[in-house]
């Protein structure tokens, strides 16, 4: 943005810390302590970005993706599922606070832009149309446009869908999960690029974000990274 007009929005519109009403810092609506406070998930295993125990010896894959790997190739998680990570993307899933995308996706791309091989296209994890149209939006779109426009990479919002409209995926087994969302995603339209990022707000399991992986490999694609604001 040119330096005048980031003056002029930041007098009308001052950021606003979204979790404590202070005032936010630079553009951002976020707090310096506040800041300081998120649970960045440093220490995660390369491939699905499940987090390390506090004190365990970092290595670059977990036991899971050692013996069984996904079929996506990396994961970026920039924070861990919990307080106040979680009531942020809460905010935006439950209560339409959009502003709460704005921020988690300025945060993500800020850590992305330092990722050396970029992706042609982002694609957001797809809502079944029936529950697109009872939230009326779709979170992973939301957090994916500050993204796409910070690092001026193109979204890819036609490729594929939700063909299964699954049961919410919260109270179920990681087993469970699994047999949930078989064949959940229906690939319509190849996506022309040979490396895409998918892009989730939390990713629990990994296996919503593994279920597309999987329909987008069949269409050719070679390299599947994962974005994603949280990992459980
Ligand atoms: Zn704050
Ligand atoms: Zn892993």
């Amino acid at each position: 943005m040119n330096n005048w007009l980031a003056i002029i929005q930041d007098c009308l519109y001052p950021p606003t810390c979204l979790l404590c009403g202070d005032p936010g810092g630079s553009q951002l609506d976020l707090c310096a302590s506040c800041a300081a406070s998120l649970p960045y998930n440093t220490h995660a295993c390369q491939r699905c970005g499940v987090p390390w125990n506090r004190g365990a010896p970092v290595a670059p894959l977990c036991g899971q993706c050692q013996k069984q790997p996904p079929a996506y190739d990396s994961t970026q998680a920039l924070l861990i599922y919990e307080n106040p990570a979680s009531y942020l993307i809460r905010a935006l899933k439950f209560n339409a606070h959009y502003p709460c995308a704005r921020l988690l996706g300025t945060l993500m791309a800020e850590q992305l832009s330092g990722v050396s091989d970029k992706p042609e296209q982002i694609i957001p994890v797809p809502l079944h149309a029936q529950r697109y149209h009872r939230r009326g939006f779709n979170q992973a779109i939301e957090i994916a446009c500050p993204i796409a426009r910070i690092l001026d990479i193109p979204l890819n919002l036609t490729c594929c869908s939700r063909t299964r409209n699954t049961p919410p995926q919260a109270r179920l087994s990681a087993k469970e999960r699994k047999n949930n969302l078989k064949n959940a995603f229906t690939v319509t339209k190849a996506p022309t690029a040979e490396h895409v990022a998918i892009l989730d707000d939390v990713v629990t399991t990994g296996s919503t974000v593994d279920e597309l992986a999987k329909a987008l490999r069949k269409t050719g694609v070679k390299r599947i990274d994962v974005w994603a604001c949280a990992r459980a």
